[in-house]
């Protein structure tokens, strides 16, 4: 199937704010995204810059610190470059209606190779994290089809707790699903019973609307 063809398919881009494909790779062409995603089910789009394109995973449960946890991660189309900086709610009857947040962003090493997506072909790929929230060593695994597990090893940057409860929030704007939600016009209950977890109290850290640049974007 040609480059991004399933992404397109899937999207009326008269109808949903995504980005179409534009950019051929990321200054690095080692990003890393995670967008949480509240559509129908609540979950972590876990996205790696591999060959011009994002290969992505949903994980249902988000990414576990805890080298004990496997975390099922279904593997979906490929996204655009382009969609890593996406923050924003997609209409409720689109493909993925909900609200999306970019919950995580960095950069990625593969261990072991240098060739990414012939690993993602075999189905095994080991790379170390360099994110905001998320760092150190990582494996993906194929158990079956589009069915994955990714799993933390052991090192430094392990940890019990549960990473999604502890940083619930946009790495790029500081909002909750709820807040992306009402910003951008979206269903603010829905994005708010998606989240269930503790929305975190103010700190005095202002929450900056879509648009506005965050300060840091490494990539
Ligand atoms: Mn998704």
């Amino acid at each position: 199937m040609p480059v991004l063809s399933e992404y397109k398919k899937k999207r009326k881009f008269d109808k949903t704010p995504e980005p179409g494909p534009k950019k051929k790779h990321s200054r690095t062409r080692r990003m890393f995204v995670i967008q949480k995603h509240r559509a129908s089910q609540l979950h972590y789009d876990f996205r790696l810059e591999a060959g011009g394109v994002l290969k992505s995973w949903a994980v249902p449960k988000g990414p576990s610190l805890d080298p004990t946890v496997k975390r099922l991660a279904m593997q979906v189309e490929d996204h655009p470059v382009d969609y890593a900086k996406f923050e924003g709610v997609i209409p409720e009857g689109e493909y993925g209606g909900g609200t999306v947040m970019v919950w995580d962003y960095g950069t990625y090493k593969p261990e072991n190779t240098d060739d990414v997506e012939q690993a993602i072909k075999k189905g095994e790929l080991k790379f170390s994290l360099n994110g905001k929230k998320l760092k150190g060593s990582w494996v993906l695994i194929r158990t079956r089809d589009r069915q994955w597990l990714l799993m933390k090893h052991r090192d430094y940057y392990t940890m019990k707790d549960d990473v999604t409860e502890i940083a619930p929030v946009s790495i790029l704007t500081r909002r909750t699903l709820a807040e992306i939600a009402e910003d951008e016009g979206g269903n603010v209950k829905k994005a708010a019973t998606g989240d269930p977890r503790r929305i975190p109290e103010r700190t005095g850290v202002k929450r900056r609307k879509q648009g506005q640049k965050p300060k840091v974007w490494t990539t």
